[in-house]
């Protein structure tokens, strides 16, 4: 017996269930969900450690959630999909995942991306709690089937955890023999500084509406963790005013409710009491900037940061 591993994309349209999926299957919330279309913006990394048993080997599966696949309108949108495309590229293994209730022909134009890579993909229907007459399943899987060689077609519901097990088994079947890229008790790469950053762009999702949501960021500012208690000062960027206006509320109230709801999230996430300082500043047409978005980029802050640390040793 050996040990399986390697990496998988999770592709779809904006709201197909794919961070759903990603946190199903991990066991742990490491990204963040909406109704809300665009709601991931980078491409977020999350383990499966599977143990040994009966017939089958034990097997790490690293997981890549992305962006929904869509013509992009702006530099951001932009940036999500070389987001998309890179996760695509370095992996061995696709889940092409759609929205079985409600069917598009825009699946296509997914499906067309995974040919072009040329990488193996299996294609999972989701959200089959919501398909009533579950005799449609089948046409549908034979259309599916007709668009591209798929190595199998499992219907799902990641939020209801249905077909899991059937695809845990059928991915590390797929996977190739390989090491174990990341220690058991490691669910994610992303450090714990950027993913409180996502649960306030998470509870900003739920609260606010209209553009509102897709005109904001979250940067960390500072970041001081002791053993009970983290400390945390946060920016939430916006566009205009009014949205600035809206995200403060009437005497801060909006502000404080997204404060209050993220704080409890964070510390269930780090196991601390937090301090959470939040500031909202304008920056007017942000995601029409390269030069800030490649500065949200968590990779890319995390080499400053580094960069920042050395100099401060020398
Ligand atoms: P993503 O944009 O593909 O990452 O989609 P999300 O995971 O953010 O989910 C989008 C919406 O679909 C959220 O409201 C989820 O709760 C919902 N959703 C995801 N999977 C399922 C499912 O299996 N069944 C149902 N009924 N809803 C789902
Ligand atoms: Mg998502």
């Amino acid at each position: 017996m050996s040990f399986h591993s390697g990496f998988v994309c999770i592709l779809g349209r904006p709201n197909a269930g794919k961070s759903t999926l990603l946190n199903a299957l991990v066991g742990e919330k490491v990204a963040i969900i909406s109704p809300k279309p665009q709601t991931t913006r980078n491409r977020i990394l999350g383990v499966l450690h599977c143990p040994k048993s009966k017939g089958r080997d034990a097997a790490q599966v690293v997981l890549i959630d992305t962006p929904g696949v869509h013509k992009p309108d702006s530099s951001l949108g932009r940036k999500m999909m070389v987001e998309v495309r890179e996760a695509m590229e370095g992996s061995d293994l696709v889940l092409l995942i759609v929205d079985a209730s409600k069917p598009s022909p825009e699946d296509q134009f997914v499906i067309n991306m995974v040919k072009k890579a040329g990488t193996p993909a299996m294609l999972l229907l989701n959200k089959i709690d919501m398909v009533k007459d579950k005799a449609k399943l089948l046409p549908m899987i034979e259309s599916f089937r007709q668009m591209h060689d798929f190595e199998e077609v499992i219907p799902i519901s990641a939020l209801r955890k249905q077909g899991l097990e059937n695809l845990i088994q059928e991915m590390i079947a797929a996977l190739p023999a390989g090491p174990r890229y990341f220690p058991e008790d490691q669910m994610t790469d992303q450090p714990a500084r950027f993913m409180v950053a996502e649960v306030i762009r998470e509870q900003i999702l739920q609260q606010t509406s209209e553009e509102v949501p897709y005109a904001t960021t979250v940067v960390v500012e500072s970041f001081e963790e002791d053993p009970r208690l983290t400390r945390i000062a946060a920016t939430v960027y916006c566009e205009r005013d009014g949205q600035k206006a809206i995200l403060v509320g009437k005497g801060g109230q909006m502000l404080k409710k997204i404060g209050t709801q993220a704080r409890l999230q964070m510390e269930k996430m780090l196991g601390t009491r937090v301090f959470l300082e939040l500031f909202v500043k304008v920056k007017a047409g942000w995601r029409e900037s390269r030069e800030f978005i490649d500065e949200l980029d968590w990779r890319r802050q995390l080499e400053r940061l580094a960069g920042a640390g050395e100099r401060a040793r020398k």
